[in-house]
């Protein structure tokens, strides 16, 4: 039996998978569509993904942290969460008593420093640049056909391969999805005030309004509307969107200029009915694909990462297979738990505030009321975003980490306004 595994998909959870399955001592073969060139230097996308601190002690521990550049972390003071003209609330790192609240890194520079760092890894094998065609799996091991004709085998196969995976499909796993007709526009943009570190959640009326802070004047606008809405705005020229920019974020900014190409992601979030399967692992977004609202996607995917690389390195000091199925069972298992109410709690704020319905807007106030008036629920939006329970864990880990958040702390009237 070989031990090696192999995973189609380059994006940044097939990358670090390769990195903490290598630290375990696993052979690894990444099969990714995008060629070297593309993946060496990844283009600007438009996604800035807030990582919590677990994930960047994932990211130091895999060797990707240290290759990132210091320009490219853009540490968050403070988020202001406003319901239209209501102005909510601020939850502050500084009251905390912590630096920040999380950190925001491009996309592409988190990719960028993965590819570096499973590059110069022995234990991974590189295949860019050519897409899998077919897998499958029998009781012996997996097969994956290449577009170039090369044939592939290795004890476990894991699809990294986006939300749509062609691959999870092609193994017959079902996934729940919820499209939710709405995109999201991305850009970035410089603007005459300072955003003082803060990261803003702005519901409004057929529109929410995110802005998340890079530096004093150059922040990420992020805009979700109606798909047609933004197509329109995609399609419209710098100055004028720009322009159209600054009225929508009414001026609180002042006048904005565009800093970069502006990019469209339609909202589709989907659930992967099961994440295992005959010498066969789901990670990732192809297992679990989250509305951005709570920015948590690529955080769970880390959490996906150290569960299956434990799951795989165990698998085989245990029974000398990498995909022994007591092992993937286990995976499958921790996932489930740490991911579940996270998902529905994702699902339902963003249904709570995109929809338009009378019904929908008490609801709303009620919250940010609570918000305002309840330190312990701003503590836990807090702890929701500066997490420590994305690891792997058992159950009363993480209830004693729910505990610890909940349980109310001297200093805490004052640390929140
Ligand atoms: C607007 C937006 C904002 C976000 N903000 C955050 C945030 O703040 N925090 C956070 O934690 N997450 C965030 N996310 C989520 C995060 O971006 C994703 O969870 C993460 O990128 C998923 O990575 P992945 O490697 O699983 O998939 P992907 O990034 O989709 O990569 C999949 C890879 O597989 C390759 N591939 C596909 N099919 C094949 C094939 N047949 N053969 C070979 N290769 C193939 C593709 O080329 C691609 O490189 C955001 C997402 C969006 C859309």
């Amino acid at each position: 039996m070989r031990n090696n595994v192999l995973i189609i998909g380059g994006g940044p959870v097939g990358l670090c998978l390769s990195l903490a399955l290598a630290k375990r001592g696993l052979e690894v073969d990444l099969v990714e569509r995008q060629d070297a060139e593309a993946l060496t230097a990844p283009a600007y996308d438009g996604r800035e993904i807030a990582l919590t601190e677990a994930s960047i002690r994932l990211l130091q521990t895999l060797g990707v942290w240290t290759r990132l550049p210091g320009e490219a972390i853009a540490p968050v003071a403070r988020a202001h969460i406003m319901d239209g003209a209501d102005d909510g609330f601020v939850v502050d790192a500084a009251a905390l008593e912590r630096e920040r609240l999380g950190v925001l890194v491009s996309n592409h520079a988190i990719r960028a420093a993965a590819w570096q760092a499973a590059a110069a890894e022995p234990r991974i094998r590189m295949h860019a640049g050519v897409a899998v065609e077919q897998a499958s799996t029998d009781a012996v091991s997996a097969h994956v056909h290449l577009a170039d004709g090369r044939e592939l085998e290795a004890a476990l196969l894991v699809a990294a391969d986006s939300r749509f995976s062609e691959t999870r499909r092609g193994m017959g796993i079902p996934v729940h999805m919820r499209d939710m007709g709405m995109s999201m526009l991305l850009c970035r943009v410089q603007h005459a005030e300072a955003n003082h570190g803060t990261a803003w959640e702005w519901f409004g009326q057929e529109q929410t309004r995110a802005l998340l802070p890079l530096a004093e004047h150059l922040s990420s606008v992020v805009l979700t509307v109606p798909d047609g809405e933004a197509r329109q705005l995609q399609h419209l020229e710098p100055e004028a969107l720009a322009g159209e920019l600054a009225a929508r974020y009414e001026g609180r900014l002042g006048a904005m200029s565009v800093a970069s190409t502006v990019h469209r992601y339609p909202l589709v979030a989907t659930w992967a009915h099961r994440f295992v399967g005959r010498r066969f692992a789901l990670v990732g977004d192809a297992a679990i694909g989250m509305h951005p609202v709570t920015a948590h996607g690529f955080n769970l995917g880390l959490a996906g990462v150290e569960h299956l690389a434990a799951a795989a390195g165990d698998a085989v000091q245990r029974h000398g297979d990498p995909a022994h199925p007591s092992l993937l069972a286990r995976y499958q298992r921790r996932l489930r738990m740490n991911s579940a109410l996270l998902f529905v709690g994702t699902q339902t704020v963003a249904s709570l505030f995109t929809d338009q319905r009378a019904l929908a807007r008490p609801a709303r106030h009620g919250i940010l009321h609570m918000g305002r008036r309840v330190p312990v629920l701003r503590r836990a939006l807090a702890a929701s975003l500066v997490d420590e329970s994305l690891r792997p864990g058992s159950l009363p880990h993480h209830l004693h980490t729910a505990f610890s958040v909940l349980r109310p702390r001297l200093g805490l009237r004052r640390a929140l306004r």
